[in-house]
């Protein structure tokens, strides 16, 4: 049996071990899926030893994407273009190779709720791991503009001049935001303490509003923006199945369908 696995800090709150057990029994493949819990001073042994022991490949989550991104030995275009990683494929040659599927998870997502990206004016609040995933598939997808606020203004700016090679990424604060967007992600993990990032209500209604995030119920974010008028409110299931099955894909050579996974997830969280 192929074994592969999810490496972060924490972890067990994954649901990836779920997502991909799904997947293997949709298409038929008999795989298994484990939490590796890691460290800083013990990533690199840690991805090591999973491949050398015959592990077929691995999903990287916070807050060791830049870390893999730094391990593997070779990258696709848009993990180079990232300059993250969260998919690590062990190569018969013996080489690992890393991609990042996160960008490709949201475009989907969005895809499936009826979100062109095309001319889009995107406003992304936060500057970390996830930014630097989604960011390349947004200029990819022909979006219109990207503004971007973060809580630490220097970030954004480094952001801002990382990604000079692939568009033009407007650094707001945001205090001056105003106006309405097409699109606005939150890509901060604010949800996960229960906060809203800080940004005038005004800019809400009318704008298709997504949080990264996602949990049981509403995400703080996804009830503020309901609440201000906007015109959908999502958050990152449908994200997170997306991106697995980019992963899987990449693993098995087979695209699980998703549509199904995604509607049991919810239903499970609704019980
Ligand atoms: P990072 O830790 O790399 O970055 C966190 C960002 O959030 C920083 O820009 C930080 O600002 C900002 N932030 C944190 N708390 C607050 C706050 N209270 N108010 C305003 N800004 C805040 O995290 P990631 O980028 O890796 O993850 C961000 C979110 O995306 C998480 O919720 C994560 O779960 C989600 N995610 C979802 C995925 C999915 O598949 N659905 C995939 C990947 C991520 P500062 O720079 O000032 O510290």
């Amino acid at each position: 049996m192929d074994v592969y696995g999810v490496v972060g800090n924490p972890i067990n709150h994954s649901k990836s071990p779920k997502i991909h057990l799904l997947f293997g029994q949709q298409v038929n493949h008999d795989i298994y899926y484990q939490r590796i819990s890691a460290t800083d001073e013990n990533f690199v042994g840690t991805i090591e030893r999973f491949f050398t022991e015959g592990g077929k490949g691995l999903n990287i989550t916070v807050p060791f994407k830049e870390k893999a991104f730094q391990l593997a030995d070779s990258l696709s275009n848009n993990a180079q273009s990232c300059g993250s990683v969260n998919t690590l494929t062990f190569s018969e040659d013996g080489r690992i190779h890393g991609e990042s599927t996160d960008g490709i998870g949201l475009s989907k997502d969005l895809e499936n709720n009826q979100v062109s990206l095309e001319n889009a004016e995107v406003l992304i609040l936060g500057a970390g791991g996830a930014t630097r995933g989604i960011v390349p598939t947004l200029f990819a997808s022909s979006v219109g503009s990207i503004i971007l606020c973060n809580r630490t203004m220097a970030k954004a700016e480094l952001l801002q001049e990382e990604f000079l090679p692939y568009g033009e990424i407007t650094c707001l604060a945001s205090e001056q935001l105003s106006g309405r967007f097409d699109l606005i992600i939150n890509a901060t993990s604010a949800s996960l303490s229960g906060e809203i990032p800080d940004m005038p209500d005004t800019i809400i209604p009318g704008s298709v509003c997504y949080d990264l995030a996602y949990t049981y119920g509403e995400t703080p974010f996804q009830r503020w923006a309901k609440q201000n008028n906007s015109a959908k409110s999502l958050q990152g299931w449908g994200m997170l199945v997306e991106q697995a099955a980019e992963s899987f894909y990449i693993w098995r050579g087979v695209r699980p369908k998703t549509e199904e996974i995604i509607q049991r997830l919810q239903a499970e969280l609704e019980n």
